[in-house]
């Protein structure tokens, strides 16, 4: 398999979730392959979006990114990513603390709040400088990733029977 990008990718924060998921996962995304649409973990999760939180913003773009929440809480910009579980909650708090680093890049301070729906959990996430070191290490590695001619290979994982690329890898 392999595919033309002779553009850098567009570091939103799917991809910069991905990178801890799974390298191969961050390619495909990268460039564009579709994950099997019908997959009812994608479905769950934009049931979960569409019927959450209602009193809040929903689905901010900015930049390369998508909030799925954002409000004003006295006076600080609160940015909500939520989620179907906390299983992937390391990969959550990247994603999140991506956002913050980009608006703060513009300008703009911001603290996050990941949102766990079904389980009626709610964590908060600053930026730290050393989530800052990290998320420059993760945007070169990505753009390495996303450079290769063709997908690193398919490692069996724990995400791997959620994924909705299963089929692609797997069968
Ligand atoms: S099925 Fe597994 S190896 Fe393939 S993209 Fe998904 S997580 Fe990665």
């Amino acid at each position: 398999m392999t595919a033309s990008f002779s553009e850098s990718p567009r570091l939103g924060g799917t991809l910069v979730w991905y990178f801890t998921i799974c390298k191969r996962e961050v390619w495909l995304m990268a460039r564009g392959v579709e994950p099997d649409r019908d997959d009812e973990f994608l479905a769950l999760g934009r049931l979960i979006d569409k019927t959450t939180y209602n009193r809040d913003r929903h689905c901010i773009d900015f930049g390369n990114s998508k909030f799925d929440i954002m409000r004003e809480e006295k006076g600080t910009l609160v940015v909500g990513e939520i989620k179907k579980s906390s299983r992937s909650i390391d990969a959550a708090r990247l994603q999140l603390a991506h956002y913050l680093y980009e608006l703060q890049k513009n300008g703009v301070e911001a603290r996050g709040e990941l949102l766990f729906p079904k389980e009626k959990k709610r964590e908060e996430v600053l930026l730290s400088e050393e989530l800052k070191t990290h998320l420059d290490q993760v945007y070169q590695e990505i753009i390495a990733i996303t450079s290769l001619e063709s997908p690193p290979c398919a490692k069996k994982c724990k995400y791997c029977r959620n994924c909705a690329y299963n089929e692609l890898c797997w069968s």
